[in-house]
């Protein structure tokens, strides 16, 4: 397996569905992609009088060499209707490989590292946000040659016009705490479907926040595995299993955020019913709800969600590179149902402010993304 990095651009059509399906077909080609940096956008270099360009980079490993690695990039500008004209020409997609490990190659057809990484500010900015301290070719750093750029041409973040990447959501009426009381502290949950980054973005925001960390528990329930192998028959105990073991993790938070703790978690207590209303029948639902409306109301409820999204092909992806073995079974038609509970749950208008986070198009594990949701938390607590 080699590291490597990959910088895209695209120019003419819908940009940003090029940027995503070209993502997409690299993982199809054997290029797993690890990492992808904000988009960007980009006033051409080169040639002028041709549309701004979106630019991406991600960092991806692959067991393809080089050469073939050129020949997948070039496919996949040729599936995109890439025509080659022009050297610097517009273009539907271009797929630039800008480092290959720490190979250097220089053949008639390929050039390794791209020889305009250290001056093109819309590959250094996006790279940068992946891995600063990388070193390039003649010895410095990404950040140091960021840095040394004259200013022109700028290079800005872009957001689709009209959704915002990070969006909070108010509910209608005053929210009602589930435990009356003032409390000091305040609880934060990050949420949304399995594979979306729950985990990861939970640990980065309790170090920013400087809170509590509360990580669910997964790999302890007993009937887990062969859940997900017989949904329907494995569900009920599956969902008794965690429900009382998220009521038993969770019955002390009321406590510390009492002792004035802030706390972030990587689940809501309310996502077990959630679930529940997935994978139970009728009768069977009935019976779990007596048991969640006894223990619910002794839980806190969370101050502010923040709801991470992303298409089902995206989940499926990441799932299958954390390479959990409980989770080997997972179908898509199970995280398309998934999906979509969640989505209904926080279109709902009651409840805590949700901050929803388009992790297609921000990466929480970038840090310029991280403060984009930081800030839509402190506005939704405001
Ligand atoms: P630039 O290379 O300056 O970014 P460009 O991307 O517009 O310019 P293209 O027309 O896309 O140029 O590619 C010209 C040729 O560059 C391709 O045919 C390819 O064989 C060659 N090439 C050399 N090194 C690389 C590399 N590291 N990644 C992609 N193409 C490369
Ligand atoms: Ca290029
Ligand atoms: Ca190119």
């Amino acid at each position: 397996m080699t590291r490597v990095y990959l910088g895209l651009g695209a120019n003419l059509g819908d940009r940003e569905t090029t940027l995503a399906r070209a993502l997409e077909a690299l993982a199809a080609r054997g290029v797993r992609v690890l990492r992808r940096s904000p988009v960007y956008e980009t006033e051409p270099v080169g040639r002028a009088n041709q549309p701004p360009f979106l630019n991406q980079v991600v960092e991806a490993e692959t067991d393809l060499t080089p050469e073939e690695l050129l020949e997948v990039a070039q496919a996949i500008e040729r599936d995109h209707g890439r025509v080659r004209g022009e050297r610097w020409g517009p273009r539907t997609l271009d797929l630039d490989i800008l480092l290959f490990g720490d190979a250097t190659v220089a053949s008639a057809r390929l050039h390794l590292p791209h020889p305009e990484v250290t001056r093109r500010r819309f590959v250094l900015q996006p790279l940068a946000d992946l891995q600063p301290d990388l070193v390039l070719p003649g010895g410095a750093s990404v950040a140091e040659a960021l840095a040394a750029l004259p200013a022109a041409p700028a290079v800005r973040r872009w957001s689709r016009p009209g959704v915002p990447a990070v969006e909070v959501r108010r509910p209608l009426g005053q929210q009602r705490p589930l435990l009356p009381g003032r409390r000091a502290g305040w609880l934060l949950a990050v949420e949304g479907p399995i594979g979306v980054g729950k985990t990861t973005l939970a640990r980065r925001l309790a170090a920013r926040l400087d809170a509590d960390l509360l990580l669910e528990v997964v790999e302890q329930n007993p009937f887990l595995h062969a859940f997900y192998q017989d949904i329907r028959g494995k569900a009920f105990q599956t969902q008794l299993f965690f429900l009382l073991s998220r009521y038993r993790q969770q019955r002390g938070l009321a406590e510390r955020l009492a002792a004035g703790r802030p706390v972030v978690a990587d689940y809501m207590f309310a996502k077990d019913r959630l679930f529940a209303g997935l994978t139970l029948e009728a009768a069977e639902l009935a019976l779990y709800e007596h048991v969640y409306e006894l223990v619910a109301p002794l839980v806190p409820a969370p101050d502010v969600v923040v709801y991470l999204r992303a298409p089902v092909a995206v989940l499926l992806r990441r799932i299958a590179a954390r390479g959990r073995p409980f989770e080997r079974d997972v179908t898509a038609d199970y995280l398309e149902r998934l999906a979509e509970a969640y989505d209904r749950f926080f279109g709902r208008r009651a409840g805590p402010p949700v901050v929803a986070v388009d992790t297609e198009r921000l990466d929480p594990r970038a840090d310029a993304d991280l403060a984009a949701v930081v800030a839509g938390v402190e506005e939704a607590r405001a």
